[in-house]
């Protein structure tokens, strides 16, 4: 038995122990043929280093699995940060990386265009059949412009129902070339089981300057639409640094429009409604105008999109209410006007969806003392279509109450009159785009005809705007047409020539046969 102060086991487990605790894992001694109490503990050392490397082999291949998950959920969420998880397309981060790397990019590359979409009416897609339908038309619209670009464009969602296409080292007419194909692809109806929509875009097209950055690339072409946009939709523009200014100036006009409501810079002009027949005034259009200080008179053509744009719209329409339901009982106590006499305003789409305007309509009336079925609210066909369901509430309130409710411009918009028919609707107003036509000879008497029959076949009343001339004053009488007004008979009036008419004519004259 060796010597236990000299025993040379001892020394290398003292060394194996120190080995192990250094993580030399593989550290092993071999027993002697003694197999005495030293060669327990040796065997006992050869079991533990064993466990150990067992122990921490397994945790090792548990930490690489865990990292490589951890590396995966970090692609996965890069992946997620740049994609936009509706349609699966790149999104605005991922647009803007990408042209910035194009911009970034050395050598002789021609420069990057941006192509911007913009959907034209998919707010009328929400808001009539829901946003479920919506977002199976941004799907659709996604896979549609994929078809019409290169492998190395990109087609990105910007948010909402704006979408980009952006043209690497493109010219503007490969640019101009995709746009086209986006504008056709973009044409064709949406058919979608029950739905059948249309998602026209207004299209704005930015060649990249040198040493411009991506995000004023981006925000170019956003002007550049904006102004398709204002076009009549459904178009494509190239940027061109005028329309920044345009831009800038509409943005200060729509700012300055809020103080002019405010400031008393708004104004009423009245327009006679006149019964066909006899010449006699049946009421008075209330339209709005505004005095600018610097800028003259503005008409409402051009600040009411403004002010829906900036969500002025509902003072500025409840501002021309006040005012013209308290001018009009002036009016009331000052003369004798006919008991069907009435006066009409016209409502912007937005005031249809605000749940207070009943109640306004009503305080209103009640304030002045004025009977709810002398009031006729003008609303613009579009505007009566969409459906929704405050607006339902609205229509169906304002006509319990007893006010009438008229469709504005008719024949602008696309609704069948069998549609109409169905909303609480009791007159209807024929745009003058219809008779204007008539003048230039290319829209025959007959289509007239047929218009008015339909009205009536529909229980409704008619009323013709934009008449100019005495001849158009006869047709439509012979027609048995009752409603009309326009020029021929008077331009809107400020209030006091408003008066001094109401005062003098009871009749307005109705050619020069009469
Ligand atoms: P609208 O309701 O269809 O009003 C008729 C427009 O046709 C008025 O233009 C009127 O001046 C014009 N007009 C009338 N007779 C003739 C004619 O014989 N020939 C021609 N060429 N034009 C005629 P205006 O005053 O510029 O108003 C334009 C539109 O602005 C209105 O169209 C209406 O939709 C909107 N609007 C006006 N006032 C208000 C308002 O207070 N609130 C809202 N929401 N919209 C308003
Ligand atoms: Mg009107
Ligand atoms: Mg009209």
């Amino acid at each position: 038995m060796p010597d236990k102060h000299t025993d040379p086991r001892l020394a290398m487990l003292v060394d194996g122990i120190v080995r192990l605790s250094r993580g030399d894992l593989s550290s092993r001694m071999k027993p002697s043929a003694a197999r005495d109490d030293v060669d327990a503990v040796i065997t006992g050392f050869n079991l533990l280093a064993e466990e150990l490397e067992l122990v921490h082999s397994d945790f090792e291949e548990r930490v690489a699995s865990r990292t490589a998950l951890l590396h995966q959920a970090h692609l996965d969420m890069r992946t997620m940060a740049m994609t936009d998880s509706l349609t699966g397309l790149d999104n605005r981060i991922a647009l803007l990386s990408k042209l910035e790397e194009e911009l970034a990019a050395e050598g002789d590359t021609p420069p990057a265009a941006v192509i911007l979409l913009d959907l034209d009416s998919f707010k009328d897609v929400n808001d009539s059949f829901g946003h479920d339908a919506g977002d199976r038309v941004l799907q659709e619209v996604a896979n549609r412009l994929v078809t019409v670009v290169r492998d190395c464009d990109t087609v990105a969602r910007l948010g909402g129902d704006e979408f980009a296409i952006l043209v690497p080292g493109g010219t503007l007419e490969i640019a101009l070339r995709i746009a086209n194909r986006a504008l056709a692809a973009l044409g064709d109806r949406i058919s979608l089981e029950e739905l059948n929509v249309f998602s026209r875009a207004s299209i704005g097209v930015r060649l990249a300057d040198p040493g411009q950055s991506a995000e004023s690339i981006l925000l170019d072409a956003d002007t550049a639409m904006y102004a398709a946009k204002r076009e009549g939709r459904s178009t494509i523009k190239v940027f061109e640094p005028l329309m920044l200014l345009q831009r800038q100036l509409r943005s200060q006009i729509a700012s300055e429009l809020r103080d002019a409501i405010r400031t008393n810079q708004l104004s009423i002009h009245y327009q006679p409604v006149v019964d066909l027949r006899d010449g006699r005034v049946l009421g008075l259009e209330a339209l709005v105008r505004w005095n600018h200080p610097t800028r003259g008179f503005i008409m409402p053509d051009e600040f009411i999109p403004l002010a829906e744009e900036i969500g002025a719209v509902v003072e500025l329409d409840r501002w021309v209410m006040a005012t013209a339901i308290e001018q009009y009982s002036m009016w009331r106590s000052e003369m004798s006007l006919d008991d069907d006499f009435q006066l009409r305003l016209n409502l912007s789409a937005v005031e249809l969806q605000q749940l207070d305007l009943v109640d306004y309509v009503r305080g209103l009336l009640r304030r002045f003392d004025i009977p709810p079925a002398a009031l006729v609210l003008e609303i613009t066909e579009t505007a009566l279509v969409t459906g929704g369901e405050v607006e339902t509430y609205s229509l169906l309130s304002l006509k319990q109450l007893g006010v009438c409710i008229e469709i504005d411009d008719f024949g602008t918009g696309y609704s069948s009159i069998s549609y109409l028919r169905k909303l609480p609707v009791s007159m209807v107003k024929v745009d003058r785009s219809l008779l204007s036509e008539l003048a230039t000879g290319s829209i025959q008497f007959g289509f007239i005809a047929a218009i008015l029959q339909l009205i009536r076949a529909a229980g409704l009343e008619a009323v013709f705007e934009g008449i100019e001339t005495p001849e158009q004053v006869q047709k439509l009488s012979e027609m048995g047409c009752i409603g009309g007004q326009g020029y021929y008979f008077s331009r809107p009036l400020p209030v006091e020539e408003t008066t001094s008419l109401l005062r003098s004519a009871a009749k307005l004259p109705l050619g020069p046969s009469q």
